[in-house]
């Protein structure tokens, strides 16, 4: 296991950390690594990101991103575009990014204003420059196990950590908890498939699921991508168990100067008491998710233009 990856220091017995940002480091310098080697023939991988309106949080998502891009040496560019930009401007703006040689991967940031209809508008993007994965030729390829195909970076990056942790997933008992499209169901497609880092057996559970604790009790490794603070409760989780904390909420916090902090959807103080391995949040997944954009910009650069 590499040195960064240990547990970190000062742990209490429990749960060893998983470090989410020390490995998005070292992904983000092996994109880099693969930019410079692109570039040296003449290929410049190029990621435009578009951000219509004027959202806080997408915004700070956006320039996060088109600054990770530039970092590993890509072209990385932001095209921001007022609010009431029309569906046609946009999707106009969207064919014209699918020809442009320089363009190879496309991101519409999400959510986009009340009146434009997302799926309008992912179903533009041509699937080989889709490096968000959200097309439904993409979602289909993870589906079915094409390697050519770009999974969302969110569940890639979470398979990701399982396999630098070393975590067993063959044959293991896996629960996803959530079943959106951008996590939950292709995280489910990504671990049930044949091969390294998956061959799990896979359990989804969702807002309709009975007796959910019985569930995520089974456990070998449990993920948790729901949008609810502190939800996964440590009586929940079987001891030993690998827990991977997709959430990211805003809850209340006197004591910090901000008023909030940010907590995922396990409450981690007692879950990682009974856990083996436990993400943090923040620190844990939300780094790798740029980390994997990245590495299927530069991924949609190599196909687009084979040396
Ligand atoms: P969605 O709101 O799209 O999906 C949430 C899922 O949780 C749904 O399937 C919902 O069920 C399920 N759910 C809600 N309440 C319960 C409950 N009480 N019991 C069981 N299941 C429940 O969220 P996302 O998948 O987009 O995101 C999930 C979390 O992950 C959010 O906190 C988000 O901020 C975070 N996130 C973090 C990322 C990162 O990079 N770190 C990236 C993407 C998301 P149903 O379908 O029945 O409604």
């Amino acid at each position: 296991m590499p040195a960064e990856l240990t547990a970190a220091a000062g742990a209490p017995a429990g749960a060893r950390l998983i470090d989410g940002t020390a490995l998005a480091a070292r992904i983000r310098g092996e994109v880099a690594a693969e930019v410079a080697t692109l570039r040296a023939r003449g290929v410049v991988p190029g990621l435009t990101v578009v951000l219509v309106g004027d959202d806080p949080a997408s915004a700070v998502y956006v320039g996060a991103k088109e600054k990770a891009s530039r970092e590993a040496g890509m072209a990385g560019e932001t095209i921001r575009l007022p609010a009431a930009t029309s569906q046609d401007e946009l999707l106009a703006l969207v064919h014209r990014l699918n020809a442009d040689r320089a363009v190879h991967g496309i991101l519409v940031q999400m959510p986009l204003p009340r009146h434009i209809d997302p799926e309008a508008v992912i179903h533009a993007i041509r699937p080989d420059k889709d490096v968000d994965g959200f097309h439904p030729v993409n979602a289909g390829k993870v589906l079915i196990g094409e390697k050519d195909g770009f999974a969302p970076c969110t569940p890639a990056g979470v398979q990701r950590m399982l396999v630098e942790y070393g975590v067993e997933t063959r044959g293991a008992e896996c629960v996803i908890v959530g079943r959106s499209n951008i996590v939950g169901k292709p995280m489910a497609a990504l671990l049930m498939q044949s091969g390294a880092g998956a061959d799990a057996t896979v359990t989804v559970c969702h807002s309709r699921t009975r007796e959910l604790a019985a569930h995520v009790r089974r456990a070998d490794i449990l993920i948790a991508a729901i949008g609810r603070p502190c939800m996964i409760t440590g009586d929940m989780v079987k001891p030993g168990a690998v827990v991977i904390d997709v959430g990211v909420n805003r809850i209340p916090d006197a004591s910090r100067k901000s008023g909030t902090r940010l907590v995922g959807d396990v409450d981690f103080d007692a879950v990682r008491q009974v856990a083996s391995l436990i993400t943090p949040v923040p620190g844990g997944v939300g780094p790798m998710t740029i980390a994997m954009l990245l590495a299927n910009t530069a991924r949609a650069a190599r196909q687009l233009e084979p040396a």
